[in-house]
């Protein structure tokens, strides 16, 4: 009764917002964003010259430079992490520009979700739990399995009773959480890194983790390629992918009715099942304070809005 009465409520997506601190590299740089309540920020220029109007934009929560990515976590995600235990399919999805603190984000909240799981299942010895774990990356369209050494791009298949699977994907059944820990260190080696102007360390790849912790490519590419010559290629790919989950997640957003173009992109093919219908989703919007990332901050808050 009241189990199924708040899963009715809390049907769409969780939309978060997390604005980081302004970091080494941008100090110096003003901030135009203030996080003014849980739930809202603001926008007032520090360039009087560019005249700006001051907005404020409210999700479902909002958090500033001094959360925590535990408080990140407890408050946008945790139930929708923890649905899991009952059978529901959950997707935890950070977008936002390169260097905006996706990966950051991700890391700490596969890590105490798992934890919260855990706990769960120890907690619940008459039920019987077997928690796989797999990994891909998704590059250029192409599916690669990140718990492999073989980096042969992995075909998707139509199976009439699970939806899409990936051909070949390695599944493990995790032991326990250190198990888990041992394996994501695998994943982080075996991921493809590329170089940005923007970040060294940032990446051009989807990453999803089975229990949908999706780590996406930076949203910079849904909105403009990069340099040219072979990055062009890579610019285009994951415009598809992003392009077509902007799309999803604003189908699904106005409720679900008429087509959704799952079938558009290989990331939405592979999350079907756990995106809309009896799935949960969180997003967290993660941006840069810096003045300098403005229009792509804009941008991110553009994506968040359409997503409520
Ligand atoms: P992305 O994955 O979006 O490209 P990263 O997660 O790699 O960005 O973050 C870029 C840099 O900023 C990293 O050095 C990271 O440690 C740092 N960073 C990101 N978010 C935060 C935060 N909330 N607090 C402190 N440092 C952060
Ligand atoms: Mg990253």
């Amino acid at each position: 009764g009241e189990e199924m009465a708040a899963e009715a409520k809390e049907e769409r997506i969780l939309v978060s917002v997390r604005l980081r601190p302004l970091n080494g590299r941008e100090a110096g740089d003003s901030s135009d964003w203030e996080c003014i309540s849980p739930t809202t920020i603001m926008f007032r220029s520090t360039v009087p010259e560019r005249a700006m109007f001051p907005t404020a934009y409210t999700y479902d929560r909002v958090f500033g430079p001094s959360c925590s990515t535990r408080q990140v976590y407890e408050e946008g995600v945790k139930e929708v992490a923890l649905s899991v235990v009952s059978g529901i399919n959950s997707s935890i999805f950070a977008y936002g520009q390169t260097s905006s603190g996706k990966t950051y984000t991700m890391t700490g909240i596969t890590e105490y979700s798992m934890l919260d799981i855990y706990d769960y299942i120890h907690k619940h010895p008459e039920r019987e739990f077997i928690l796989k774990f797999s990994a891909i990356e998704i590059y250029n369209e192409a599916v690669r399995d990140l718990l492999s050494h073989d980096s042969t791009p992995l075909r998707l298949l139509d199976d009439p009773e699970k939806g899409t699977t990936v051909e070949r994907l390695t599944e493990e059944t995790l032991r326990d959480y250190n198990h888990l820990r041992d394996l994501l260190t695998v994943c982080e080696a075996q991921r493809q890194i590329g170089e940005t102007a923007l970040n060294e360390t940032s990446s051009r790849s989807h990453q999803i983790l089975r229990l949908n912790f999706v780590d996406l490519a930076g949203s910079e590419r849904a909105s403009q390629t990069a340099s040219a010559g072979m990055r062009l290629k890579e610019g285009s790919h994951i415009n598809r992918s992003l392009l077509t989950l902007g799309k999803v997640v604003r189908q699904l957003s106005k409720g679900r009715n008429g087509h959704i173009p799952y079938r558009d992109s290989k990331l939405t093919r592979i999350l079907q099942s756990s995106l809309g219908g009896n799935a949960r989703t969180a997003i967290i919007c993660t941006m840069s304070p810096a003045h300098t990332h403005i229009e792509q901050s804009r941008n991110t808050l553009l994506f968040a809005t359409c997503a409520k």
